[in-house]
């Protein structure tokens, strides 16, 4: 077994004592080619979300028989060719739901009521003894009582919905798949975005959601609104958003995740003081972080064992 990196919690070792485990030590993914090398001397291969299992990978590793990745996003498994090799491909959801659901309610939070902004004036100096309190001074937009637009009304879309109505927020959502969903009105993408107050994104990242906030929606969506996106960089226009938050047609972002990570120096993003950056972290808590290498690894043990994966990505491979 390849594990592409050390992962918190005690399940690497279980594991350990079972099988021989081979463990990525730097603090670096490995390259394509390491990763390539490694893999191919395994049965099963751990990953995570930095690795890219695409079919050339897998071409060079016949004797692999189950990939499991620490993360319940699997855009970077080409689950096609695991599925034509017959391989199954594991994820982790739910473990991460209410973590996630967190971070994108402190993202849209934070954004609102530039609350990083407001540190960075404390820290910078500029809360000078002239400037002690201004009626003006930061202003910000009320969450309470105003209209959250979620695109995604999956585990982690309806985990922020339940965090808005603790919050007197009225909530609106979209899903490809129309779902009735407690507290939420299901309404078509374009009037989502024309409406809300705050648009939080969490589809998966798939060929179709790829670019689905591009420049049109971004356009159509309510000015003064905030966007926040705990899903996938790939599903927002980056240029046009930051386009739109540097023009003031937008009064701010919450992200989290970005089309390229990291996320590079040039980016326009880095330069607007209206934006919230945090590097990946969406279900970066201890407690969580264990459970998803837990939970990893009990699907590597099962299809290694012969049994179907408790959580697999492409159920596909257990059909005949
Ligand atoms: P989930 O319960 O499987 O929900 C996935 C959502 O994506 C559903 O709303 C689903 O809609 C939608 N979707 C899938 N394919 C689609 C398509 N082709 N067109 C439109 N919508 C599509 O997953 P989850 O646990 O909520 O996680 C959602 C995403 O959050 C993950 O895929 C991952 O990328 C991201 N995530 C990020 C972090 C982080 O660290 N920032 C942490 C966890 C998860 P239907 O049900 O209608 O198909």
């Amino acid at each position: 077994m390849f594990a592409t990196r050390r992962l918190p919690g005690p399940a690497l070792d279980e594991l350990a004592a079972e099988c021989d485990v081979d463990v990525w030590s730097d603090r670096m993914p490995p390259g394509a080619d390491a990763l390539a090398d490694r893999s191919a001397a395994a049965d099963g291969l751990v990953c995570l979300l930095t690795d890219r299992i695409d079919g050339a990978l897998l071409a060079r590793c016949p004797r692999l028989r189950a990939v499991s990745s620490v993360s319940v996003g699997v855009d970077h498994v080409d689950l096609a060719a695991a599925t034509a090799r017959r391989i199954p491909v594991g994820h982790t959801p739910g473990v991460l739901t209410e973590t996630t659901a967190d971070l994108a309610f402190a993202l849209l939070l934070a954004a609102a009521r530039r609350v990083v902004e407001g540190d960075r004036f404390v820290r910078g100096g500029e809360w000078a003894p002239e400037r002690v309190w201004e009626p003006d001074m930061l202003l910000g937009r009320d969450v309470h009582g105003a209209t959250l637009g979620v695109v995604g009304l999956g585990a982690i879309g309806q985990a922020v919905a339940r965090r808005a109505a603790g919050f007197g927020m009225r909530v609106v959502g979209w899903s490809k798949t129309p779902r009735a969903v407690p507290g939420v009105a299901s309404v078509a993408l374009g009037a989502l975005l024309a409406e809300a107050d705050f648009v939080s994104v969490h589809v998966a990242l798939t060929p179709e959601t790829r670019g689905l906030l591009d420049a049109d929606a971004i356009a159509r969506m309510k000015p003064g609104a905030v966007l926040v996106n705990t899903a996938r960089g790939g599903i927002v226009d980056e240029t046009a958003l930051a386009a739109a938050l540097a023009s003031g047609r937008l009064a701010g972002a919450g992200l989290d995740v970005f089309a390229r990570e990291p996320l590079d120096s040039a980016s326009p993003l880095l330069a607007l003081p209206n934006v919230v950056l945090t590097p990946h972290i969406g279900s970066a808590s201890e407690a969580t972080r264990a459970k998803m290498a837990t939970l990893a690894i009990r699907n590597l043990q099962a299809a290694l064992a012969g049994h179907r994966m408790p959580h697999c990505a492409n159920p596909a491979v257990y059909e005949r």
